[in-house]
């Protein structure tokens, strides 16, 4: 049994509390939140300088990609960085599973307990039976041509299928709406069941995507029509949100959202990656368009950033937003665990088993760039 203390507690559930004790089981369950010290065995109190919150969940990751680290030049745009990503399979197997695995490591070093991740292989597979993380997998579908989606969506439930196959949550997901026409779109609709509990796709990362579909334009337009794309991608789409409809009522994580306008959000949850919004366009959303209680954070990949790291992500936010740090927290660690359902997760009530971390060298509560992340 253990006795948490710091500065302030923030439990997630409820308002934080200055100087809040948070009691765990030693397999780290929730046992009870205090809101004062004298009322728990004082030789037992572990005092520490910061913050406590729940373990962090990296809404957003391609694990599978992290042997493209530095590959893409940062800064050069979305077409540049596509190429980059061209390149991922002139590497080998043992290349890829060293990356994996160092990555995977520097999650949990960096306090976070579960990932939405996407995958386009079972690169990731072995690492991700090991049980050091939680992964909700997205199964991601695209494929712009026509007459080919048959032949895409039995491929992607077969990958699907061998994600679930050794008990990982496992949803086909479209990458985009530029990348996916709307035939394959009801494929992955009609893929669905109540398995399913969750589906992402990746929306507005770069401006391109609003200029093909509201003026059928742009370098998107051109680059779609040099591939010899099917027009059905964009012909009776009038916005990246004209999918939403296609895709019925399924839950919805929308990721990047970087060009999006307050008008178009949905009663869906959002994700941000403003690190790798930075790194890819050197753009970030208007955090104000956002319902705080629905946005969730993720790191991409490390073909677009630096580090996998919520804290450092949670800086920019902090940086460009009105958000305090209990609002931040929550998008570090509740909204992420609510989205990918993680029920055991997000917050210190009695009866989860959340991970704590602690945050130190904050400028009063404000994170800073010198704020460091500890597992407690
Ligand atoms: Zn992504």
């Amino acid at each position: 049994m253990r006795f948490l203390t710091a500065d302030y507690l923030f439990p997630l559930f409820i308002a934080p509390i200055k100087h809040g004790v948070l009691q765990i089981s030693d397999n780290g369950e929730v046992i009870a939140v205090f809101e004062n010290r004298s009322e728990v065995p004082q030789e037992k109190l572990e005092v520490f300088e910061g913050v406590l919150c729940p373990g962090f969940v990296n809404a957003h990751c391609h694990l599978e990609l992290s042997h493209l680290s530095g590959k893409a030049e940062k800064g050069k745009g979305f077409l540049d960085f596509i190429g980059a990503i061209q390149q991922r399979d002139s590497y080998t197997v043992i290349e890829k599973q060293i990356a994996v695995n160092k990555a995977e490591q520097q999650m949990i070093t960096n306090g976070i307990v579960a990932v939405g991740d996407i995958c386009n292989t079972t690169d990731t597979l072995s690492q991700k039976q090991k049980g050091n993380l939680q992964y909700y997998n997205f199964i991601e579908v695209f494929g712009v041509k026509d007459d080919l989606e048959n032949q895409i969506i039995s491929d992607a439930k077969d990958l699907r299928n061998q994600f679930r196959k050794v008990a990982q949550k496992a949803t086909i997901s479209p990458h985009a709406p530029y990348s996916v026409p709307p035939k394959l779109m009801e494929e992955i609709k009609n893929s669905f069941s109540n398995e399913d509990e969750l589906m992402t796709i990746h929306m507005q990362e770069t401006k391109h995507e609003n200029e093909l579909f509201e003026h059928k334009r742009g370098s998107f337009y051109n680059w779609l029509k040099e591939i010899n794309a099917s027009p059905e991608v964009w012909n009776n789409r009038t916005k990246s949100n004209s999918v939403l409809e296609e895709l019925g009522n399924k839950k919805m994580l929308l990721v990047h959202n970087t060009f999006s306008k307050k008008k178009y959000i949905s009663d869906n949850y959002y994700c941000t990656c403003p690190k790798a919004n930075l790194y890819i366009e050197n753009a970030l959303p208007d955090y104000s368009m956002f319902d705080a209680n629905k946005l969730c954070v993720g790191t991409d990949s490390l073909a677009s950033n630096n580090s996998l790291s919520i804290l450092e992500e949670l800086n920019i936010i902090q940086e460009n937003s009105n958000f305090d740090m209990n609002t931040l927290l929550k998008i570090a660690c509740k909204n992420g665990a609510e989205a990918l359902g993680f029920e055991q997760l997000g917050t210190f009530e009695k009866g989860k088993i959340p991970g704590v971390n602690l945050i130190g060298n904050l400028d009063g509560v404000k994170v800073t760039a010198e704020s460091f992340i500890k597992v407690i």
